[in-house]
């Protein structure tokens, strides 16, 4: 799930914030959760709307 290459990554409960560079060098932003049974994640252009992200997640897995 977290193949990319990221920096700067964080952990909020069970989800990891990380960020990139997409194919045209622009920086984004994933939340991925790590629970086995969630497979939540999903990109996003500011890293503030992906920490609320990983802070609002509910995963189905807890
Ligand atoms: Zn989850």
């Amino acid at each position: 799930m977290f193949n990319r290459r990221f920096r700067n990554t964080i952990r909020i409960g069970p989800v990891q914030v990380g960020t990139f560079y997409d194919g045209r060098g622009r920086e984004k932003h994933a939340a991925a959760c790590t629970a086995p049974r969630c497979g939540f994640s999903a990109d996003y252009d500011s890293r503030a709307a992906a920490e609320l992200a990983a802070r609002t997640h509910r995963c189905p897995a807890r």
